[in-house]
């Protein structure tokens, strides 16, 4: 088959809740594009240290696991895995524990720096025409020059109730904290809370997912002024 010169790049922010993985995997589906779910690798990384007993507040000790960090991830849609080394860690990476630690990890600029160039490098080389990337600093560092850029957000209150219906092994009141402590965190390294120039919000707070897709697609449309489904 053909190789694409260049997968026409969709990037999409924003916090956790606001529907962005499962969203940005539905719309690369349909588009019959590629699905790249960055804040997987911190996860991986988080979930390494843990495994090592790193203290992820350490950031010479997290650096330093990057020479041992053999990860690789699924970018068909259908096909979703992570694993690091011999380990699928696809489930593993959603724990508790690994969310706790992974902003810790992510705060260090060394990891920021080796994954970004990752992302990029896994970006330009699917073998889709298109390749839908999400995370908190894709569209104003990673891959600034996307052709469409996307900021997906929600209502404290809507994100808190949907992550709390995806995890039920913890009270809805232990779920929302975590989030909330986890975005602070995590707004003090990037800022996914507001669209940088030139990117379109798409607000899912009173949209249920089928038009949450149905709205990003059709900004896809709109920006590329094609149709690929
Ligand atoms: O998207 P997800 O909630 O799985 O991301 C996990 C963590 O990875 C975030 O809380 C954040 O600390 C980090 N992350 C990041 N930059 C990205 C994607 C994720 O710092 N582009």
């Amino acid at each position: 088959m053909a190789r694409h010169a260049l997968p026409t790049l969709v990037a999409i922010d924003g916090p956790a809740g606001s529907g962005k993985s499962s969203v940005s995997r539905a719309a690369a589906r349909r588009l019959g594009f590629a699905y790249l779910d960055t804040g997987a690798a911190y996860r991986a990384l988080a979930w390494l240290a843990l495994d090592r007993n790193t203290d992820s507040s350490q950031a010479d000790a997290v650096t330093a696991l990057l020479k041992d960090f053999d990860y690789s991830i699924g970018t068909d849609p259908d096909e979703y895995f992570v694993t690091v080394g011999e380990t699928d860690v696809t489930d593993a990476i959603r724990s508790p524990e690994v969310s706790a630690a992974v902003s810790a990890v992510a705060r260090v600029p060394e990891v920021r720096g080796a994954l970004t160039e990752l992302f990029r490098s896994l970006a330009a080389n699917v073998d889709r025409p298109g390749v839908v990337v999400e995370g908190r600093d894709i569209t104003t560092i990673v891959a600034p020059e996307a052709e469409v850029r996307i900021l997906l957000t929600a209502s404290e209150e809507a994100r808190m109730t949907r992550r709390s219906a995806e995890i039920t092994t913890q009270s809805a009141e232990t779920v929302a904290e975590q989030l909330r402590s986890r975005d602070r965190a995590d707004s003090q390294v990037v800022d996914f809370m507001s669209a940088a120039d030139g990117v379109i919000t798409v607000d899912s707070t009173h949209l249920d997912f089928e038009q949450t897709i149905e709205a990003v697609i059709d900004v896809i449309h709109t920006r590329t002024k094609r149709t690929f489904e």
